[in-house]
């Protein structure tokens, strides 16, 4: 049976649909039928045309409700080949995916043929940012790992169930020269507000457990799409996060090159003999990594570090209880030749 034959029929039955019930209406106001019966015809085709209307563009919104809906044919020459509507908004597959947690492919938005009609050169334009968890392959088999996995996947799941169980009852969440928040709940929420304005910036992010060189152990990465790594270092005390410092990769202004915190922390033996002065501490900075102790609680120098072929002058401070670099700011950098 034709398409069009099918539709009549439908069409027809939601005539006599509405009809029957302009009917009842009637019979139950007892109005009799002959008054103005022309009226209720005219309704009852009218009316049948909306219901299926009506149906049509509530399914279609059901439908759409967890799913990204397709450019519609008439504008796609305008935009990439893997753009999508949600919620009247225009965003790569790949950043709603992102950002919903899903995992659509193009071909479930918009078929096989159309998948099929794209070029290379199409496909090779497609944002390939994408929302993911990596966990590295070489990582140390120690309590430092284990926690950075809990926190990398509490952002990547966005769910701290699991990861408020892992911190201490006063642990410290450092903002690298902002602020530090003190306790379980302001602990969850700074990272749940993270999640919200990384969400609210549209801004995709990936989340790396990875063995860095600087304290030589696991470390949450994240990843931004424009701006570089923020790094997540975490103390922890009888298998509790005791301390976490949130800071970017290199946290000198970015003129200020060669050095950020994929370097080894200079040995203390070198530090004592390249320091200068003493300077004031700071607070809301690098803390002791090792013991836990602030930055506060450090002491500071000027330093001038012959860094290869580079010399960095700046400031240092060091933990006297472990004898250990906690942070290395350079202010000037000095190329030798
Ligand atoms: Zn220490």
């Amino acid at each position: 049976m034709k398409t069009i034959t099918i539709l009549l029929i439908v069409y027809a039955s939601l005539v006599v649909i509405c009809f029957a019930l302009a009917v009842r209406r009637r019979l139950h106001n007892k109005e009799g039928l002959k008054n103005k019966i022309g009226k209720d015809v005219l309704n009852s085709f009218v009316a049948a045309l909306f219901f299926p209307i009506v149906i049509y563009m509530g399914i279609k919104a059901l439908y759409y409700r967890n799913r990204p809906r397709p450019i519609p044919k008439k504008q796609r020459k305008w935009f990439k080949s893997d753009r999508v509507y949600c919620r009247g908004k225009m965003m790569s597959l790949a950043e709603y995916n992102a950002t919903h947690k899903r995992q659509f492919t193009l071909e479930q938005v918009y078929g096989k043929k159309y998948v099929a009609s794209l070029s290379e050169e199409e496909k090779a334009g497609f944002d390939k940012f994408e929302n993911k968890i990596e966990i590295g392959s070489d990582l140390p088999d120690d309590p430092y790992t284990k926690m950075a996995i809990v926190l990398a996947e509490a952002l990547y799941m966005d769910d701290f169930s699991k990861l408020s169980k892992c911190l201490a009852e006063d642990v410290k969440m450092i903002r690298y020269k902002r602020e530090t928040i003190v306790g379980q709940s302001g602990f969850v929420d700074y990272w749940k507000g993270f999640l919200k304005r990384v969400k609210g910036a549209r801004q995709p992010i990936d989340v790396e457990v990875k063995k860095n060189n600087f304290i030589g152990r696991a470390i949450v990465s994240i990843h931004y799409r424009d701006i570089q790594d923020d790094y997540v270092f975490l103390y922890i005390e009888s298998a509790k996060i005791k301390l976490a410092i949130i800071t970017q990769r290199q946290q000198q202004p970015i003129v200020i090159r060669y050095h950020d915190l994929e370097d080894p922390a200079i040995p203390y033996e070198t530090i004592m003999k390249e320091k200068g002065e003493a300077v004031d501490a700071e607070p809301n900075r690098m803390p002791c990594l090792h013991c836990g102790c602030l930055s506060e609680g450090l002491e500071w120098y000027k330093l001038n570090h012959d860094s290869g072929p580079y010399a960095h002058v700046g400031k240092v401070s060091v933990c006297p209880h472990c004898k250990e670099q906690a942070e290395f700011y350079p202010e000037i950098f000095v190329r030798k030749d």
